[in-house]
């Protein structure tokens, strides 16, 4: 067994910038951080267009509280405000001190960090390393963790969290290199194991975003929050689905259709191509559906995608401002951006929803109860403050923003506090029957086919519009698929750098976020944010201005919900 005063799982912005937190409070406490990647590798590093605050260096008037109600606005008032406001508050101050610790962010003329403008936002407050954020900021970040003696435990795979009687006391992992299986007992754990796109057949994400956090956190018998909202971004390349940022609109770039016309007109007249992700996804899926996307192959009409036209912004600009998604472009599809559109269709990138935690990253057993040493931020929590919809450059500042709040409170949480009891030998034992069962399992099925049968299956039956009838023949299919996945089989026996049993277990943890999402998306009867009911058009927030709370148990998924808070922006209507 592996001791230390705290533990954190992931190695992302929220997970590296806890530690930073803690070490800096309280430089005598251990900490040690797990990732199943490299640090380095975790999916913020592929961030690209920024991080929101009100700096006020492009724009002088803007204010937190505008910042506030722009995500208030654009969360279709879903978002906890409490939440909010210190999101917004305290976001120029966490920029402010990413500098210090060296982040490279690119400058206006007189030498301040330059702002840009973002979907949703009123006002030009995205501050932005090229379109290379989150390589800047995370290099920066695990830098930091050598210089204050975090231990890392990096290609270490957590599967489970150890939590009893409604307290976090440690968790097993196993070694990837050559399967060593571990218990690690803390005083308080932290999860940031980020998201879940791989539930889907398009995503943005990276290969590691499998939701195991989110599937462990289930397994213990607490909830998850508000689930059925996943963010589709507009701008997926075609057909990978990588990132084309939302940076390259932000300094001026078109979506234009089949017709050549700048469609965006008909949805929000005034926010044009910076209108919130929900609504530029749909836009975009209606002109698709309405015989006005375009074939990529030979520019016709008819096709599943339109244009992200760049070409009147010129090649300098193009090569200073945003010179990955250039990259990106000749890379996959041999474009020149500068004389040619790029292909585009929207592509799953975010999860709103999460393990839900307090403001000081607690994680909640209940609507009104908080668990015992354990803690969440980032991406895999919700503390609510991107509600029904994420605005774009708010994910990387709500890493930082709670990633230092919770790193605080765990530090001032494990004060006094003792090493918990753990039964080490059990815990070993399952961890290893687990293993060994996937490895003797004389299956039919390989994995791959499985994972493939249950992306598209998502993506058919839980994607941009959704109706009772589509999720309910989603969820029989994935029960059908969930039995199939019991018959899977492994070519790899080996215990050296076994890929291929990290990918069956990953699959287990798909497979339980995908059943939380589509129950989650059934019982919301209502449209609201990246959730749109064609059944249910309207929001309603008689009965639904309220987060749900899944919680798996051996019957199935049971819902509860939990009010939001509305402190500050009375809900109206969205409009842009
Ligand atoms: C292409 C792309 C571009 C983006 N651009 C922006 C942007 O410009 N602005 C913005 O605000 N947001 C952006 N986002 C969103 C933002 O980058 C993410 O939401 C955020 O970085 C998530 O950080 P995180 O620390 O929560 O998780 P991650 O960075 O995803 O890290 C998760 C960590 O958990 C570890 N982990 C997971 N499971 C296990 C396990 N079982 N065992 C051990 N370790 C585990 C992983 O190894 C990893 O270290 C973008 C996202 C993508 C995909």
């Amino acid at each position: 067994m592996i001791d230390h005063d705290i533990l954190i799982i992931g190695g992302g912005l929220a997970g590296t910038r806890a530690a930073v937190e803690i070490a800096r409070m309280n430089p005598s406490l251990s900490i040690g951080l797990i990732a199943k990647t490299h640090p380095i590798r975790s999916h913020s590093v592929a961030a690209q267009g920024g991080i929101a605050a009100t700096l006020k260096n492009a724009d002088p008037t803007d204010s937190w509280e505008a910042h506030a109600f722009d995500t208030v606005k654009g969360s279709d008032y879903l978002a906890d405000q409490d939440a909010v406001a210190i999101l917004t508050q305290e976001a120029p101050n966490v920029v402010i001190d990413l500098e210090h610790m060296g982040v490279l962010f690119s400058r206006a003329e007189d030498g301040r960090i330059a702002q840009r403008a973002f979907g949703g936002h009123s006002h030009n407050r995205t501050c932005f390393a090229a379109d290379k954020t989150g390589h800047a900021i995370l290099h920066e970040l695990v830098n930091n963790l050598r210089r204050h003696n975090v231990k890392l435990y990096d290609e270490w795979y957590v599967m489970r969290l150890i939590f009893e009687d409604n307290e976090a006391k440690g968790v097993v992992a196993f070694r990837i290199v050559d399967s060593q299986l571990e218990v690690f007992r803390a005083k308080a754990v932290m999860f940031a194991t980020g998201g879940y796109g791989r539930v889907y057949n398009t995503t943005s994400n990276d290969f590691a975003s499998t939701g195991d956090g989110l599937a462990m956190t289930a397994r213990a018998g607490l909830p998850l929050e508000d689930m059925e909202f996943v963010q589709f971004h507009p701008t997926g390349l075609y057909p990978v689905g990588v990132l084309i940022s939302e940076a390259v609109r932000g300094e001026g770039a078109y979506l234009i259709n089949a017709e050549g016309d700048r469609f965006m007109a008909t949805y929000a007249p005034s926010r044009m191509e910076l209108a919130p992700r929900d609504i530029t996804s749909r836009a975009i899926t209606y002109e698709v559906r309405a015989g006005r996307g375009i074939n990529y192959q030979d520019g016709s009409a008819g096709g599943p995608v339109v244009y992200l036209d760049l070409r009147h912004m010129g090649r300098e600009k193009i090569m200073s401002r945003i010179p990955f998604c250039w990259e990106e472009a000749h890379l996959h599809l041999g474009i020149d951006a500068a004389e040619q559109p790029i292909p585009v269709r929207p592509t799953v990138h975010y999860s709103m929803g999460g393990i839900p935690v307090n403001t000081d990253g607690r994680v909640r057993s209940s609507a009104t109860g908080l668990t015992e040493g354990f803690f969440s931020a980032g991406e895999t929590a919700c503390v609510s403050v991107h509600g029904a919809n994420r605005l774009g450059s708010n994910s990387l500042l709500e890493c930082v923003v709670y990633g230092r709040r919770t790193g605080a409170a765990i530090a001032r949480y494990v004060e006094g506090r003792t090493l918990p009891s753990i039964e080490v030998s059990r815990y070993l034992q399952e961890a290893k029957q687990t293993l060994q069962a996937l490895l003797d399992q004389p299956g039919q099925y390989r994995i791959q086919e499985i994972r493939q049968a249950y992306q598209d299956c998502m993506t058919e039956h839980c994607g941009v519009f959704r109706t009772e009838a589509v999720m309910q023949e989603g969820i029989s299919q994935l029960k059908a698929l969930q039995q199939k996945a019991e018959q899977i089989y492994l070519d790899d026996k080996g215990t050296c750098w076994n890929t291929e049993l990290i990918e069956a277990l990953e699959l287990r943890s798909l497979m339980m976020v995908g059943e939380m999402i589509l129950t989650s998306a059934l019982n919301r009867r209502e449209s609201r944010g990246s959730h749109s009911r064609e059944d249910y058009p309207n929001r309603d927030d008689g009965t639904f201005l309220q987060h749900t709370l899944a919680t798996y148990g051996p019957g199935g998924v049971a819902l509860n919900y939990m009010p939001v808070v509305v402190n500050q922006f009375e809900p109206q209507e969205r409009k842009y």
